[in-house]
């Protein structure tokens, strides 16, 4: 535990929480900071620092949930894939609960018959192809860039093994195309950007190269308190001196490249195009789709999907939750219907999502 204490050192979270406050009342006006990844939204709130920030300072949750951000259509679609014969639907836990039109879930057809099974990696996938020639496995590719190398690369193996009884459901996102969206977004007014330490580590700092050009500040921070807190830190610099740029705090994980060889898997494998996120809407160049290179493990194009019309459930506000323009607590079913035990909407039903971290952390401690 020597490494992670280091990051939460009580002595040094009091200096930078000293340090913040100090620097905050010194930019004098009230500062806007949006937190994109789930994983930041999770660790802000279990080490209690949205509330031991100085009152001029607002946290903005955003869309960096890859299941929330998932379009309710896409859960149809995925719903679709699954319930058919002789296929074997694989996918990461989270996914199971969320509901589609009508409140239908992968997790209600696996009650009724269907074979959907959870796996913890997408090798898990590969090799239930390898174990059951007889059936067709579809696996659902979900995440950003940190998951989508490797989705990328069973694809590049399944085609090396010929296993022709495996395909992927990509809904793989992009997440500097989301921020964009971010920016240009009438309702926001967002000073700052942290941004995700595992998604950079792929990207690189490059990515984010709109947030300084559009005046704002962004910082590259890891995940536990000091990480987060040094980030603020650095960011408040940029605001107080008006000169923005990409800064790196999580610099024992991310370099300013990325990482090269992934970024060449994905290229290979995937290609971008318009993709819908659920609050956030069609984002252009978004979407990872699989190439037509690799077509033979593409499940949109093996499943012959019919057109299928998705229906919103109107009360769940998760669309304004990822955008960052209300908190969960504005939703009317939070933490009354709507609970973990019962979600009716993916930002409770996610281990990542805002609503299940708010309810666990913000409103009950
Ligand atoms: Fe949707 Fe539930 Fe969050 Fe409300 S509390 S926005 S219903 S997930």
């Amino acid at each position: 535990m020597k490494f992670i204490d280091e990051y939460r050192d009580p002595d040094l979270v009091r200096h930078l929480l000293d340090a913040v406050a100090a620097l905050a009342a010194r930019v004098g006006r009230r500062i806007s900071l949006m937190e994109i990844c789930g994983t930041h939204t999770h660790a802000i709130g279990r080490f209690g620092i949205r509330r031991l920030l100085p009152e001029n300072i607002r946290l903005i949750s955003g869309p960096g949930c890859p299941v929330c951000v998932t379009s309710i259509h896409d859960v149809d679609r995925a719903l679709y894939l699954a319930d058919r014969p002789h296929v074997v639907f694989a996918t990461f836990g989270d996914m199971l609960r969320v509901p589609g039109t009508g409140g239908r879930s992968l997790q209600r057809l696996r009650a009724a018959g269907a074979d959907v099974r959870i796996v913890s990696s997408t090798l898990d996938s590969l090799r239930l192809a390898e174990e059951n020639p007889e059936k067709e496995v579809v696996f659902m590719g979900i995440g950003f860039e940190t998951t989508a190398p490797t989705v990328a690369s069973a694809i590049r193996k399944a085609g090396l093994k010929g296993l022709n009884n495996y395909s992927v459901f990509s809904v793989h996102k992009t997440v500097p195309q989301a921020i964009s969206a971010l920016i240009e977004d009438p309702e926001l007014s967002i000073d700052g950007f942290i941004c995700p330490g595992h998604v950079s580590v792929i990207t690189g700092v490059d990515a984010y190269k709109r947030i300084p050009e559009t005046g704002r500040a962004a910082v590259i921070t890891g995940f536990e308190p000091v990480d987060i807190l040094e980030g603020i830190l650095m960011i408040l610099r940029q605001l107080q001196e008006g000169r923005f740029e990409v800064a790196i705090q999580y610099a024992r994980g991310v370099n300013r490249e990325g990482n090269p060889q992934a970024l060449n898997m994905m290229g290979e494998v995937f290609e971008t195009r318009e993709a819908e996120w659920r609050g956030l809407g069609r984002i252009p160049q978004s979407g990872l789709f699989i190439r037509e290179r690799y077509a033979d493990f593409d499940a949109l194009r093996k499943g012959n999907l019919p057109e299928i019309r998705s229906i919103e459930f109107e009360a769940c506000r998760c669309g304004e939750i990822l955008r960052g323009v209300i908190s969960p607590e504005e939703c009317r079913l939070f933490g009354k219907v709507c609970t973990p035990a019962n979600p009716v909407g993916p930002c409770m039903v996610s281990s990542e999502g805002t609503c299940a971290a708010y309810l666990k952390y913000e409103i009950h401690n």
